[in-house]
């Protein structure tokens, strides 16, 4: 399970070139002015990136999900906002489609994203409704063949870049969660109702676009309604499933960039004329760093390994998440103070490293609701039972992960 097998370290090799090619000369400056990359998605479609996980006869590149934690490692290591980008389209908005998408669906909708020739986003969030996904607003109502969708999204990430946004809404307000219903909302079908508007002035992951997303009876036909009326909670929470695993595949990828720098810094850097890799407080902070790399990896392998055998990874996933998120925002606050006021300054990736890493104890899950998760697993209040909808690569032979 831990070690790659050769198509997979050749995909590593080729995205960690991708990204100090492609990513490294330009996000310094990309996130100085909040400018995301319009061209980005494009370059990673040219290397099968956003459909990596998606068996060919649906577009993708047929690799496995391993290969798409890589993805999200190699990304993250140069740029959380580019592997925000991945996660979000491959993660959330993909995989919600294949699993519970029917055969036309997969060939219409899921193609051409799974080709990168359109690009997906994941439409949950509401102004009211966050963490408690129950109480969501945003109403379809039913029209000929179709839905009109009333209601907001906010903090939709690539939501003004997206041609293709999963989003839930409710039917039925009066059935609860048993109302909600997930829909692939086509930016050409739906009409003058669908708008979106970037958020300006984030804290961090500044070249990543978020949106503010609102329907004002956006047209949505049945064709694209994703599931039966009223599965849109189990769409959400098994596409957040595989949203989890991406963040913290990502996660790792922030954590060994901080212990590179600073391990680089500790050998440069003199003070009382010793570098200061030889102080044992500076030890203490690389050590942490070595360790929660270790850690960080091995826990997004694992839930990686269980997507590749179609088992159920709730637990693993939010765990992984949860953990290499947490560790990742450490790591960088680390990495920041060993290079003492050179880190306090934007001239030091540390800082973009810090505020980054930050999104991750907030989006799909916050850190509350994921220690949550972890309790109720632990004491036996929740419990994952089987996967009933395949994930790519499984159970048809043919597209099983090689190796
Ligand atoms: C950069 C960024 C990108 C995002 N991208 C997307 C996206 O692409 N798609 C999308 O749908 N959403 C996206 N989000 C939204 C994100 O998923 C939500 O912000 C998140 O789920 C939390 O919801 P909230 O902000 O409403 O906080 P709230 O749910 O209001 O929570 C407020 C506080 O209360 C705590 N809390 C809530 N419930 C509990 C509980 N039961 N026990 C203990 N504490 C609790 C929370 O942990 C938090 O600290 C994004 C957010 C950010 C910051």
């Amino acid at each position: 399970m831990i070690d790659l097998n050769d198509e997979q370290r050749q995909f590593e090799e080729t995205m960690r070139e991708f990204a100090a090619r492609e990513l490294a000369p330009e996000v310094p400056e990309r996130d100085r002015h909040a400018r995301p990359d319009p061209e980005l998605f494009s370059k990673l479609a040219a290397l099968g990136v956003p459909g990596v996980s998606i068996p060919q006869r649906y577009g993708g590149a047929g690799l496995d999900w391993i290969s798409l934690g890589i993805a999200c490692e190699e990304l993250e290591y140069v740029d959380a906002s580019c592997r925000t980008a991945l996660s979000v389209h491959a993660g959330l908005c993909l995989t919600g489609i294949y699993q519970w998408g029917d055969e036309e669906q997969r060939q219409r909708i899921l193609r051409p994203l799974a080709e990168g020739t359109r690009q997906g986003c994941f439409a949950l969030t509401e102004p009211d409704a966050g963490s408690d996904v129950r109480a969501l607003q945003t109403r379809a109502h039913k029209e000929g063949d179709g839905y009109r969708l009333r209601g907001q999204k906010v903090w939709i990430s690539m939501g003004d870049f997206a041609d293709v946004f999963l989003t839930f809404a409710t039917v039925a307000p009066e059935l609860g969660v048993r109302g909600i219903t997930a829909f692939a909302v086509d930016r050409d079908l739906a009409g003058p109702g669908l708008k979106t508007t970037p958020i300006k002035d984030k804290y961090g992951l500044r070249a990543s676009d978020t949106a503010i997303v609102s329907f004002d009876d956006a047209l949505v036909p049945e064709s694209n309604r994703i599931g039966e009326e009223g599965e849109g909670f189990k769409v959400a929470m098994s596409s957040l499933d595989s949203g989890r695993y991406c963040v913290a595949s990502g996660a790792a990828g922030t954590i060994r960039a901080c212990l590179d720098m600073s391990a680089a810094y500790a050998h440069q850097r003199q003070v009382q004329g010793e570098e200061i890799g030889r102080f044992q407080l500076v030890q203490q902070m690389v050590a942490g760093m070595a360790r929660d790399y270790d850690i960080a990896r091995l826990l997004w392998m694992r839930a990686g390994w269980l997507k590749n055998h179609g088992r159920r990874s709730s637990r693993e996933s939010a765990l992984a998440k949860w953990v290499n998120s947490e560790r990742a925002n450490r790591c960088a606050d680390d990495a920041l103070q060993i290079h003492g006021a050179t880190g306090f300054s934007e001239e030091c990736s540390a800082a973009r490293y810090l505020r980054n890493s930050r999104a991750t104890l907030i989006y799909e899950g916050t850190r509350e609701v994921q220690t949550q998760l972890a309790a109720e697993y632990a004491l036996g209040y929740r419990e994952d039972r089987p996967v009933r909808r395949p994930l790519p690569g499984w159970p048809n032979e043919a597209d099983a992960p090689k190796g």
